[in-house]
């Protein structure tokens, strides 16, 4: 499950935990991006990797990997993917991500390799109009998950105009928002 993750949602857990049910999954990896190479986070990698392990850790088929925040440089998915598929050997890895972000794969770095690593889940929100890109048959498959209609973006700008985020993040998000004053402007 790959994204930026600034900061971690209830939208992106109920697409991990529907993706999981649905694809019938051993475990959902969470892998918060480090430094994206079409924008700059506006929270920290430490910052957003923390999050998501609040976030997760009630949910034992839930982890959370340092592999891209710890990478130097920018991130691209196709060494988040051979690194997951030297770690986990045995395992038929699936990406699942934002469809809007898949929606703009063919521009990935190296993707003609990207296509034998991972299976790909674009997972959407009901009535959201999707053009997916054409991609060897059988790699990227779409799921709706009502619950996206949450996004990073809206939270993002509710905590800065001191708006309540509760219930739209786990508790535990919610109050380590607050106590590192992320989204108030100069952080
Ligand atoms: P983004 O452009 O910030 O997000 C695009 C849309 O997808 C937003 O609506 C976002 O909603 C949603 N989204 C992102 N991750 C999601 C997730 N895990 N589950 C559900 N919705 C999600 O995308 P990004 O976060 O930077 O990138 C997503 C993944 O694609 C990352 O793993 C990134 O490294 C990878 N990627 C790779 C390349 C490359 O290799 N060249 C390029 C771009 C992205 P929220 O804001 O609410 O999350």
């Amino acid at each position: 499950m790959g994204g930026t993750f600034d900061p971690i949602h209830h939208g992106h857990l109920v697409a991990a935990s529907e993706a999981a049910s649905t694809l019938g999954l051993d475990e959902v990896i969470f892998v918060p991006t480090g430094q994206p190479w079409h924008k700059k986070p506006v929270s920290s990698a430490e910052h957003r990797y923390l999050m998501t392990v609040i976030a997760t850790a009630a949910n034992p088929q839930f982890t959370v990997s340092r592999i891209d925040i710890d990478r130097p440089g920018t991130t691209y998915t196709i060494d988040t993917l051979r690194d997951l598929a030297s770690q986990y050997p045995d395992a038929d890895l699936v990406f699942i991500s934002g469809a809007d972000a898949i929606a703009q794969i063919l521009a990935w770095k190296e993707i003609d390799k990207v296509w034998s690593l991972a299976e790909f889940i674009a997972v959407s929100r009901p009535g959201h109009k999707l053009e997916l890109p054409e991609a060897p048959e059988g790699t990227i498959s779409v799921l709706e998950v009502p619950a996206l209609s949450i996004s990073s973006t809206n939270i993002r700008s509710r905590a800065e105009e001191g708006k309540p985020i509760w219930y739209l993040v786990p508790d535990g998000v919610v109050q380590y928002i607050a106590k590192h004053q992320l989204y108030r402007g100069g952080n």
